[in-house]
C-alpha cells in the first residue's frame, strides 16, 4: 500500500503572514490523519516561517524549485543544502511552468533531481503532456522521454525517494481536469515503465500523483484509480477551506 500524498503547489502567491495564517488554519483539517501525507510548497520566502509553524503538525514543507548546482557564483539560485536547512524534506522539480516558461530542458530536471537526492530530500517530478502533444499522439512518447532523461543515472536506491507527478499540461490550470480513464492510463503506463526501468518492487512502491485543475469535487473520483497515489494541486491549494476538503477527501 502506497500512502497518498496531497501536496499544496502555491506558485507565486501568498507572503509571508498569509502563509502562516494558513498553515495554522490547515492544523485543523489534518489532526489525527495518518492515513495520508500533507505536503504545502510555499514560496521561497515564507519557507522558513512556514517550516516552524509545521513543525509537528504532520505536515511535510517542500520547495517548488532548486537549483542544480550544489553552491557558487549562481546569482539568484538557491540549492538544495539551504532548502535543506530552513526545513524543507520535499522539492517539487520540473513543474510544467518552470519548463515551458523558463526553458528547464530534461537534463537540468535530471540535475535538479540529483542534487534533490543527494542532500536527502524527495524530489515531486513532473511530467505531464502538453495538449499539441496529446492531439498530435505523443502523449507516451514524451511521458517516457521525460522520464527516461529526468531520472537518467537515478539509482534504484533513490527511487524509493522519489514522487513522480503526473501533471497534463492542458489540465493546469484551465478547469480541464483529465478523465479518470485519461489519467488512470496515463499512470498505469508509468507504473509499467519505471517497472521496466527499476523492477516490480520499487515501481510498486513508487507513488505517483496527479496534477492537473484537482477540486474537491474531483479528488475522490481521481483517488478510487488503481494508479492514482495522491495529487498536486495548485489552484484549489490556496483556499484554506477547499484545499482542508481536498486532504480531507
Ligand atoms: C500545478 O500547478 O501543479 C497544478 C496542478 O495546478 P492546478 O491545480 O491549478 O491545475
Amino acid at each position: 500500500m502506497i500512502k497518498p500524498i496531497i501536496a499544496a503547489n502555491w506558485k507565486m502567491n501568498k507572503t509571508v503572514s498569509e502563509a502562516i495564517d494558513f498553515v495554522n488554519r490547515m492544523k485543523k483539517f489534518v489532526l489525527g490523519i495518518n492515513d495520508r501525507e500533507v505536503v504545502i510548497a510555499p514560496p521561497f520566502p515564507a519557507l522558513y516561517p512556514v517550516g516552524a509553524v509545521l513543525k509537528d503538525s504532520g505536515m511535510s514543507l517542500a520547495a517548488q524549485n532548486l537549483g542544480a548546482y550544489k553552491e557558487g557564483a549562481y546569482t539568484g539560485e538557491i540549492s538544495a543544502r539551504m532548502l535543506v536547512d530552513v526545513g524543507c524534506t520535499h522539492v517539487i522539480v520540473g513543474h510544467s511552468e518552470r519548463r515551458t516558461l523558463f526553458g528547464e530542458s530534461n537534463e537540468i530536471v535530471n540535475a535538479k533531481i540529483g542534487m534533490a537526492l543527494q542532500f536527502g530530500m524527495r524530489p515531486i517530478v513532473c511530467i505531464g503532456e502538453t495538449l499539441q502533444d496529446r492531439e498530435a499522439g505523443k502523449t507516451f512518447d514524451v511521458i517516457e522521454r521525460q522520464i527516461k532523461e529526468g531520472l537518467n543515472q537515478v539509482a534504484v536506491y533513490d527511487i524509493g525517494q522519489t514522487i513522480i507527478a503526473y501533471e497534463p499540461v492542458w489540465a493546469i490550470g484551465t478547469g480541464k481536469t483529465a478523465t479518470t480513464g485519461q489519467a488512470g492510463e496515463a499512470h498505469a503506463f508509468i507504473r509499467q515503465l519505471m517497472e521496466e526501468l527499476y523492477g516490480k518492487g520499487p515501481a510498486g512502491r513508487l507513488p505517483i500523483l496527479y496534477g492537473g485543475s484537482v477540486n474537491p469535487e474531483n479528488i475522490g473520483k481521481l483517488m478510487a484509480q488503481p494508479d492514482i497515489n495522491g495529487a498536486l494541486v495548485g489552484g484549489a491549494s490556496l483556499d484554506v477551506e477547499t484545499f482542508g476538503k481536498i486532504v480531507t477527501f
